[in-house]
């Protein structure tokens, strides 16, 4: 197998490894941070300058800080590499941009949802009150303190409801696994914190 042909069977190894990532951002995301860190030569500017531009534009989507500006950034570049990168590792990797464009994922992202509730920025996981036994079983599976409440006494009123501080909350998920009575949400995150240009 000559040279070209592994670099070549990297790139299609990054992109089956990208499939199995749930997001078509994160695959994106995934694709050019592996692109950039293995087969993109550098030997010339629309690849490469457009791979590190692109992949930091796919950082603000998937972190729940983009905006329509980088979704219109992510188009001009994937369009400018398609048109002049030198070989097909470029072309390639924009097409794998521009296929993903032509759905309303990154539009969706840009705007504060992601439709596959996996991007940890754009979701939050909350607990219905109504639902909450007061078990405590979430406040003590949490590695990061974020559930504060209290945990059910015989004889006792006025308990503290159980509730998830947002800003510890890393996203992890195993509060969810473990309540028995299904009152811990994932939802779409309250607001967008940052617009980039
Ligand atoms: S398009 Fe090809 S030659 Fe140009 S930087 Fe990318 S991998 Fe290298
Ligand atoms: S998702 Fe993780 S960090 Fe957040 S409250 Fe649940 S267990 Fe704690
Ligand atoms: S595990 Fe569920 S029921 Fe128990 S305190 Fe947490 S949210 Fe409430």
């Amino acid at each position: 197998m000559t040279t070209e042909q592994i670099k070549e069977l990297k790139v299609e190894d990054i992109k089956a490894a990208a499939g199995e990532r749930g997001c078509p951002m994160q695959q994106a995301l995934y694709f050019v941070t592996e692109f950039l860190s293995g087969p993109m030569c550098g030997r010339c500017f629309p690849c490469a300058m457009g791979s590190y531009e692109a992949r930091i534009r796919l950082q603000h989507l998937v972190d729940g800080k983009g905006s329509d500006a980088d979704v219109a950034a992510l188009r001009r570049i994937a369009e400018d590499m398609a048109e002049a990168s030198f070989c097909k590792k470029g072309k390639d990797t924009a097409k794998f941009i521009l296929d993903w464009m032509a759905t309303d994922v990154f539009a969706s992202h840009a705007a504060g949802t992601c439709p596959d509730m996996s991007c940890t920025g754009l979701i939050e996981y909350r607990i219905i009150p109504e639902a909450c036994t007061s078990c405590g079983d979430c406040k003590d599976v949490c590695a990061y303190s974020a559930i504060h409440g209290e945990k059910r006494k015989p004889f006792r009123s006025g308990y503290h409801p159980f509730e998830i501080r947002q800003k510890k909350c890393t996203k992890c998920g195993e509060c969810i696994k473990v309540c028995p009575t299904q009152a811990i949400i994932r939802t779409a995150a309250a607001a967008k914190t940052a617009v980039h240009v």
